[in-house]
């Protein structure tokens, strides 16, 4: 159900407009312009703070008669207060509108960012949820999420299942890392891309680029020397990796082991994504440089759907590459299948997952559709032609229902979800999730969205993170998203993440020269 209003108008206390924003778009309440027909003419949104309490009220106006609705919530007082008022603000508003306008409950209630895990696992630090037998109480926990941000028991219990599953995996020492390295080309861009990937170019072009990149894969590895650390995993994304010409994708694998690798890698991640770009060649590198996991994404099993999507590449490419890996090695494989793909239904998903579940992946993660913008199927459908059969998307309740599928069939064949995140504009308000059978788990998956570990970010788009000792604030730096900045200014961006590391490392003594034992600043 959408409702639609001509005038939206926010008072009271607070700079609420961000997370009200995130509520109005969740429930579909949506302003049009002045001389536009809408359900209301007025929506009034008015808060008021006193200490722990929050007042909402909210004012409809409709044909010159105006009604009055308000809600009052108190803090529970063992979070950051801030953290608790807004919470109350969402809560307050999002009760208001679905009792008042009828409008259909979100899987997720109010719980709108990315690592909804993170606040299980900080419940947990806080002792939240803990026996006093050190045993975990995942119904309290998931009672705890419906109460407080009115998620559905499902989705609720499917946040705790996997923020308790993550938990050994999480746990490192301050000085293991993970090393994340982009490539930012692609043989074709998919209609909903929204990463910063860029159509392969000429080989002259690719080599400028790789001179670019081993400047920053030299730089990071002489910090990890210099700062005594140990690389738990190491990833390449991007963009799609395998996309490099065969004699760059050797020399860029070479140089990442010669920087990154040592016997204390328990990961070596290669996204291989596109089928197409699959070769011998490239598996044979892929060998010799001691990858442990790679991933085949098809992303959908329906020829028409990837026809559509613009992959360039058919079903029977999956299947051939996924078996060719097979076959070469004993390495992890991942498969990404997305839901709620343009014209697509419950039966074409439902018919995707099966096909992809004979080849036996020992990772499945599913994906909903995020409709972003700088993709070109958002600027499709912004420009109507979604009104076209075969751009059509599921409504979300389909979606859901792909979900619920997925979420049986996966458990009766062995798999189980272990890490989870959301993005905004997801098709039917749902999450990303990772399944995965006995061993199958990614680390770095764990660890990027746990933000407990000091990741470091290579090549273009890459991030840092570097989480201080009481990991509750993250010091961060970016490599830009626009590949020609990024080639332009890498020294800036080696900078950048330099200065990030030495936030909360200290040089260690490598000749005996001084510097700390362990690494680690005093104060961090
Ligand atoms: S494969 Fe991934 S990165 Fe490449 S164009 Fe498609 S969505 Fe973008």
């Amino acid at each position: 159900m959408r409702v639609t209003v001509k005038a939206l108008r926010l008072l009271g206390d607070g700079d609420f407009e961000k997370i009200i924003g995130e509520v109005l778009r969740s429930l579909n309440v949506v302003q049009v312009q002045a001389d536009e027909s809408a359900d209301l003419d007025a929506l009034e949104i008015f808060n008021e703070v006193f200490g722990d309490k929050v007042i909402t009220q909210i004012k409809i106006v409709n044909g010159g008669v105006a009604k009055f609705f308000r809600k009052i919530s108190v803090a529970r007082r063992d979070e950051r207060l801030g953290a608790e008022i807004n919470r109350l603000v969402k809560k307050n508003l999002y009760i208001l509108l679905v009792d008042n306008f009828g409008l259909d409950t979100v899987p997720y209630g109010v719980l709108h960012g990315v690592r909804p895990t993170k606040i299980i696992q900080r419940w947990l630090d806080l002792g939240f949820g803990v026996t006093s037998q050190s045993v975990i109480d995942r119904d309290k926990i998931s009672r705890r999420l419906c109460s407080d941000f009115l998620t559905d028991r499902d989705k609720a219990n499917l946040l705790t299942e996997v923020a308790t599953r993550q938990l050994p995996l999480l746990k490192c020492d301050a000085k293991t890392i993970g090393v994340y390295v982009g490539i930012p080309f692609c043989k074709t861009r998919c209609l909903y891309c929204s990463f910063p990937s860029f159509v392969l170019p000429s080989d002259e072009k690719v080599a400028e680029f790789m001179k670019i990149l081993i400047r920053d894969i030299e730089a990071a590895a002489d910090a990890i020397k210099r700062y005594g650390l140990k690389v738990q995993t190491i990833y390449i994304g991007g963009g799609t990796p395998t996309a490099l010409p065969e004699k760059f994708f050797r020399e860029m694998l070479a140089k990442v082991f010669a920087g990154f690798y040592t016997d204390d890698v328990r990961e070596f991640t290669v996204e291989c994504g596109r089928p197409d770009t699959i070769t011998a060649e490239k598996i044979s590198a892929l060998k010799k440089f001691h990858v442990t996991r790679v991933s085949v994404n098809p992303q959908t099993m329906q020829q028409r759907t990837l026809d559509l999507i613009g992959r360039a590449h058919s079903v029977e490419d999956v299947t051939r590459a996924f078996n060719e890996l097979r076959a070469a090695g004993d390495w992890i494989i991942n498969t990404d299948l997305i839901l709620g793909l343009p014209g697509e239904n419950f039966s074409d998903f439902k018919d995707s997952l099966l096909k992809v579940l004979t080849l036996k992946p020992d990772d499945v993660t599913l994906h909903a559709l995020a409709i972003k913008r700088g993709s070109t199927i958002q600027k499709l459908l912004s420009d109507e032609i979604n009104t076209l059969e075969d751009f059509r998307l599921p409504a979300d309740a389909e979606v859901q229902k792909m979900a619920t599928f997925a979420d049986k069939v996966l458990r009766d064949e062995n798999y189980l979800p272990y890490y989870l995140y959301r993005q905004s504009s997801m098709s039917g308000q749902i999450e990303n999730v990772g399944w995965c059978r006995k061993g199958g788990a990614g680390l770095y998956n764990v660890q990027i969205i746990g933000e407990r570990q000091t990741i470091l970010g290579v090549g273009s788009a890459a991030s840092t993170k570097v989480p201080d000792q009481k990991e509750v604030f993250l010091h961060t730096a970016f490599n830009a998203k626009d590949l020609i900045t990024y080639m332009r200014d890498v020294d800036r961006y080696i900078a950048g993440r330099e200065a990030a590391l030495a936030e909360v490392y200290q040089p260690v003594d490598i000749a005996g020269n001084g510097g700390t034992i362990d690494g680690l600043r005093d104060d961090s």
